[in-house]
């Protein structure tokens, strides 16, 4: 099926009651047959819900239809995209491992990185650039990932991923990528190399801003078992679950459930069903609002790149973009519907710009279906100083649009009015 289709069908197959909506299952936990059943569900011997903080069967489609989606073995989902973050790191390390970032990152994942997963014993490398010659220098024994977004927020930056991929394997090392901006339909990481794809579906997938939930998509490539001293938690009995050695007993699917049977069950940032409900219906219409969001993208950029109330403007559709050639290789000419720009003036023109949005609404979220503006230096990035600011990609006048699917008229009203405020 093509994935137009899968985004509409995928992963789920109506039961007795032939319901064509795949059903909210507001459950805790499902009936055993017996004592044997039991324990067979419980040692993963047959496939079976048993309690919904591991699984649940509305969540499941969902799980099903984005590994789908990414080409991947396996999903898991979880309560929020910066569940999503920590689980694919935390699958993976403990005390005294690192790991690699390319620094242009959500500012969340950035906070995290820098100053949470340090005081769980966890080194985080930050990368001068997203390059693989700057990555590739900062990986050593006790490194047990990469990590980069594919199209940085908001920097959006694109990343060569198999260049990095590359650098990645040649180490014994997986490279696990953020695809929350990109979406499956317009890029699929784990095609060119990589192990682990992770999301926020907070943002377009859902498409609508009523629901938080994030994805972690394991490629099934990953040869855990010849890496036993840099990856022990694959190869070892699991204490933390029935003595599982993941490896061995899940070819192709070890990260995505060791994710599952350590990250979900002992930790609990488990999706609720309803919220999988809401953001199926949600990805059953992305590719027409992707559409959408990139026609009404390349006019906002288009229509502030002619005006000189605006000093320069970001956007990967643009030839002069730093990282066009990137985006043009890796999302084949569908860039985006994030827009930055600086309003002449610097940082008090664009917060004059801010502040007087009117049909534009003022929040941190992207990829709803209403247009959207930020200003990192004062919201998601806030925390971090000039210095961390220039390397993470954000100027203090940058302003981020996520451009919605409401008509482009009314868009470019509001942005003239706002700039002549
Ligand atoms: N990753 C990226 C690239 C994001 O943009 C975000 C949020 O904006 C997250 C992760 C975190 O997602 P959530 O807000 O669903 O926790």
């Amino acid at each position: 099926m093509r994935d137009e289709t899968i985004a509409v069908h995928g992963g789920y197959e109506p039961g007795s009651t032939r319901a064509v909506a795949v059903p909210i299952y507001q459950t805790v936990a499902h009936d055993f047959e017996s004592a044997a059943h039991a324990g067979a569900v419980f040692d993963l011997e047959l496939p079976g819900f048993h309690y919904n903080r591991i699984n649940n069967p509305t969540v499941d489609v969902l799980e099903r239809r984005m590994a789908e989606l990414e080409l991947g073995t396996a999903a898991v989902a979880l309560s929020s995209g910066a569940a999503a973050v920590r689980q694919s790191v935390r699958n993976i390390t403990d005390v005294g491992s690192n790991i690699v970032t390319a620094p242009q990152l959500y500012g969340a994942t950035y906070t995290y990185f820098a100053h949470v997963l340090p005081g769980e014993g966890v080194e985080v490398r930050f990368a001068a650039d997203d390059r693989a010659g700057s990555i590739e220098p900062l990986i050593d024994d006790n490194t047990r990932a990469v990590f980069c977004e594919s199209i940085g927020n908001p920097a959006c930056n694109v990343v060569d991923i198999e260049a990095v991929a590359d650098v990645a394997h040649r180490h014994g090392v997986p490279l696990i990528v953020d695809n929350t901006v990109a979406t499956p339909l317009t890029l699929k990481p784990i095609a060119h190399g990589a192990d682990v794809v992770i999301h926020s579906l907070t943002k377009f997938v859902g498409g609508h801003g009523t629901t938080l939930g994030g994805m972690v998509i394991d490629g099934g490539n990953f040869p855990w078992s010849e890496h036993q001293t840099r990856f022990p938690m694959f190869s070892r009995p699991e204490p933390a679950f029935h003595g599982v050695v993941y490896a061995r007993d899940f070819p192709g699917t070890a990260y995505a459930v060791r994710c599952r049977t350590v990250g979900l069950r002992n930790e609990g940032p488990t999706l609720a069903p309803l919220n999988a409900f809401l953001l199926l219906q949600g990805l059953e219409t992305l590719s027409v609002r992707l559409e959408r969001h990139r026609q009404n993208a390349l006019q906002v950029a288009e229509y502030l790149a002619q005006d000189s109330r605006v000093a320069w403007v970001g956007y990967l559709g643009f030839t002069d973009h730093p990282h066009h050639d990137l985006a043009k290789r890796y999302l084949g000419g569908r860039y985006p519907s994030i827009v930055t720009f600086g309003a002449s003036g610097g940082r008090d023109a664009s917060i004059r710009f801010f502040d007087s949005v009117n049909l534009i609404k003022r929040l941190v979220n992207m990829g709803d279906a209403k247009t959207l503006v930020a200003h990192p230096a004062s919201t998601t990035h806030r925390q971090l100083d000039a210095a961390a600011l220039a390397q993470v990609g954000i100027s203090p006048e940058m302003i981020r649009l996520s451009v919605g699917i409401e008509h482009i008229d009314d868009i470019i009203e509001d942005i003239d009015q706002a700039l002549g405020a």
